[in-house]
């Protein structure tokens, strides 16, 4: 395994035997490198600060109560937790154990966490595998599987259960019996868990490779049902054959995997309106207006930052605009000037839902948005006033007042956008002077 010369510093200088754990170790095993290094070992917090003082190391605390620190200095960084056994709040699957013991014992530390191939130790020093658990094993045959009795682990804290997801998702794992069944029983624990956490791993799920396994195993346990009820309920949405191979659910999943990695989370939710369509209306008309207050909603509710929420809304809301790819060349131009902040990502998520029809594999209406967008770009068109080679002062000096100059602004950047007029400085002038005259463009 390789590692940092920092990581074999600090072992040198270290108050007892020094092990790397977690991902970094699992992912060693898999061949793949890492960045993230967790450290564990017997030395208490104290003895460590105690044994570390006046070195080329500096100590600080990250969870306190945790026995977690942050250790810095010959150009690494890395968090050490002392070796410990946990207990939690009886019937709370919430995450923050409520006390910790240290422990010596290698083995009750593996016991405390959550799955076996995130169980591995390497002595850094020694340059040797520790294994109390045979998580090599897990991790060469893609095993997921809890370090104890799998309902006692996600008992005590519902977020593993967002882990296993994320894992299959990421590293292409499978859950044995006992922990897939044992996260279905006891997925209400998820309920103990802040939306931020929630988020960050459904965040991390929808990255991964094998999204539509991690997908699957989110309906089967009844993740999705917690944490996107309203997603969850478009599993019954039959969608007519001509146009789709997948229900509107795992049309969504689909799309999401064929998505590019910044509109994925938009990908998911874009037909997320469907169900409550056809529950209101008795058909699919308005899903994408249903679907944007519903994204809003549930963007929101997992606490993704405001520009996340707002541009979301607004994809799954526009989502379906030409859906013919018929429309008139100037609406088209209109259409890419009022959506220009998210056109790229748009035409992106089109594209996304077209493969993730499972029937369709190009996709006009795409390439015409992407069209118009080069055509309006190659021309300088604006999309803002701000853009318009003209201002507010040179209105002024064509005596024009007040809302005016707004207005005759507005009306040139009309014009633009409808390519009925370039933006160069002398025609703008030209047309503003005619409009200032109360004459047409
Ligand atoms: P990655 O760093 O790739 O996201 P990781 O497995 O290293 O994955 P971390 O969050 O860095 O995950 O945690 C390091 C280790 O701590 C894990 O491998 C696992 O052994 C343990 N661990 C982390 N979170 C939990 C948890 N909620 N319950 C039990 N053990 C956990
Ligand atoms: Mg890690």
């Amino acid at each position: 395994m390789k590692i940092p010369s920092a990581l074999e510093k600090l072992s040198q200088v270290f108050p007892s035997k020094l092990y790397l754990v977690g991902g970094a170790v699992r992912d060693a095993v898999r061949g793949v490198e890492t960045e993230d290094f967790d450290l564990a070992s017997a030395a208490t917090p104290d003895e460590i600060k105690e044994s570390l003082k006046g070195g080329a190391f500096k100590v600080a605390d990250s969870s306190p109560k945790l026995g977690t620190l942050i250790i810095s200095g010959c150009g690494g960084r890395f968090e050490h937790t002392t070796f410990r056994t946990d207990s939690y709040p009886d019937g709370s699957g919430v995450h923050k154990p409520d006390s910790v013991v240290f422990t010596t014992d290698i083995e009750l530390d593996c016991r405390r966490r959550d799955f076996r191939c995130n169980a591995i130790y390497y002595d850094v020093a020694d340059r040797k595998i520790v294994d109390p658990l045979n998580g090599v094993y897990d991790t060469e045959h893609k095993i997921l599987r809890t370090t104890r009795d799998a309902e006692e682990v996600f008992c005590e804290d519902g977020l593993r259960i967002m882990r296993l997801i994320r894992f299959v998702s990421v590293l292409g794992f499978t859950p044995d019996y006992a922990t897939t069944s044992a996260a279905k029983k006891l997925v209400e624990r998820l309920k103990d868990v802040s939306s931020e956490r929630i988020r960050d791993e459904l965040n991390k799920i929808l990255q991964g490779e094998n999204f539509l396994n991690a997908a699957e195993l989110m309906c089967q346990t009844g993740v999705l049902k917690q944490i996107l009820p309203e997603l969850d309920e478009n599993a019954v949405v039959v969608q007519p054959a001509a146009f789709h191979a997948y229900d509107a659910l795992r049309h969504a999943f689909h799309s999401a995997a064929a998505a590019r990695e910044d509109i994925k989370l938009a990908a998911l939710l874009h037909d997320v309106g469907k169900a409550e369509a056809i529950k209101r209306d008795g058909n699919m008309h308005n899903h994408a207006e249903y679907g944007a207050v519903t994204a809003r909603e549930i963007t929101k509710r997992l606490k993704y930052p405001n520009a996340v929420i707002a541009q979301t809304e607004t994809l799954v809301r526009e989502h379906m605009y030409d859906i013919n790819a018929n429309a008139k060349r100037t609406k088209l131009r209109r259409f890419v000037a009022k959506n220009h902040a998210v056109i790229d990502k748009l035409i992106a998520l089109v594209r996304a839902d077209s493969v993730g029809t499972g029937v369709f594999s190009d996709c006009p209406r795409a390439d015409r948005f992407q069209a118009t967008l080069d055509e309006m770009t190659e021309e300088g068109t604006p999309f803002t006033p701000k853009q318009l080679k003209v201002n507010g002062d040179d209105m002024k000096k064509l005596g024009l007042k007040g809302e005016e100059i707004g207005k005759t602004l507005e009306t040139l950047l009309d014009a633009c956008v409808d390519g009925r007029l370039k933006n160069e400085r002398g025609a703008l002038l030209a047309a503003a002077e005619r409009l200032a005259g109360g004459r047409t463009l």
